[in-house]
């Protein structure tokens, strides 16, 4: 059966760093659909700058024209804190034991992954696949993360083949450019008035123009 992708994020804004991580893992994967989860408080971070609602409607609208990404926005109506782990729970009870489900992230948000809530509960509901720059593998970097991350690492290093063949538990890794864009980026961009254009897509671009995001007050 063929996974489905979860790429959780702020997206504050979405940008093409997320979109081409995402069309990678869906080529190199093989997955049937990725579905993008704007985080509604993330626990990790301070407060996003613009709402949960402005976020979300801009990855509707970078996503709009691709058959396979899907916005899912239950973590922003939630009225408490997002958690993967709770995501992860209710899309087991929705797609059924067997659906194959990766979680999708980079290699620096994995190397943090311990201090994700119920992180461990995380590899039962679903594989981990992790992207790394060529030339810059996770292996090499392991050793930063604490001895239980690198015991789940060890233990579970799978295949892309495996992910298709079980619903959860794998942990795979692929050689994905990373672009050098970052959300961070593209605000400071904004409120400097500086040019954001070939960094997000143009629909998104023209929402933050529109609603006068990332503006300093
Ligand atoms: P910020 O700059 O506000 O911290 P961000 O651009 O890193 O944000 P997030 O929404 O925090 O974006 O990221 C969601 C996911 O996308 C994470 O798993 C992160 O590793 C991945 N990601 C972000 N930017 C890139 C990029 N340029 N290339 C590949 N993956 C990325």
């Amino acid at each position: 059966m063929k996974p489905i992708g979860i790429l959780g994020g702020t997206f504050d804004p979405i940008h093409y760093g997320h979109l081409r991580l995402a069309e990678e893992m869906l080529e190199l994967a093989g997955l049937q659909q990725i579905r993008f989860f704007p985080a509604g408080n993330p626990p990790h971070r301070v407060c996003p700058q613009v709402s949960a609602a402005d976020r979300s409607a801009m990855v509707q609208l970078a996503i709009a024209d691709h058959a396979a990404f899907v916005l899912d926005e239950r973590e922003v109506l939630r009225n408490t804190k997002s958690f993967t782990v709770h995501t992860l729970r209710e899309l087991r009870a929705e797609l059924g034991e067997e659906q194959p489900l990766c979680l999708l992230m980079g290699g620096d948000a994995f190397l943090q992954l311990h201090t994700w809530h119920e992180w461990e509960s995380l590899l039962g509901l679903a594989h981990v696949v992790v992207g790394y720059r060529p030339g810059y593998t996770l292996e090499e970097r392991i050793h930063q993360a604490p001895a239980r991350l690198r015991e789940h690492y060890l233990e579970r290093l799978c295949s892309v083949d495996y992910l298709s063949q079980h619903a959860a538990g794998g942990i795979a890794e692929l050689a994905i450019p990373k672009l050098e864009i970052s959300a961070t980026l593209i605000r400071s961009r904004v409120a400097e008035k500086r040019t954001i254009r070939y960094l997000l897509p143009p629909s998104v671009a023209n929402y933050i123009y529109q609603h006068n995001l990332y503006v300093p007050c």
